[in-house]
């Protein structure tokens, strides 16, 4: 699993747009009836490279079937994701 493109999210202090990437880490998997559900973790602690405010990005995504986004969902500090994501499931290409 990994990000299409960089998230779009904007300081919710000075109102900077940032834009962040992270790797998508599988975290757990389990057999279904359709398949393999997977899911995929990605944590970023950061500041806002305008003026500091402490940002945080939390990303659960879970896979089922293989190659499907079954859903998803991000708990942000600090920041607004103001773009929706757009992930790619790798193994499936
Ligand atoms: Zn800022």
């Amino acid at each position: 699993m990994i990000l299409n493109k960089p998230l779009i999210t904007q300081c919710k202090h000075c109102g900077e747009i940032i834009e962040i990437d992270t790797d998508l880490e599988c975290v757990f998997s389990q057999e279904r009836s359709m398949g393999v559900e997977s899911q995929y973790e990605g944590v970023i602690d950061d500041v806002c490279p305008n003026c500091s405010n402490k940002i945080s990005i939390s990303i659960d995504v879970w896979e089922y079937p293989v190659g499907a986004i079954e859903t998803y969902s991000i708990d942000t500090n600090g920041i607004e994701l103001i773009e929706s994501p757009d992930f790619i499931c790798e193994d499936f290409y």
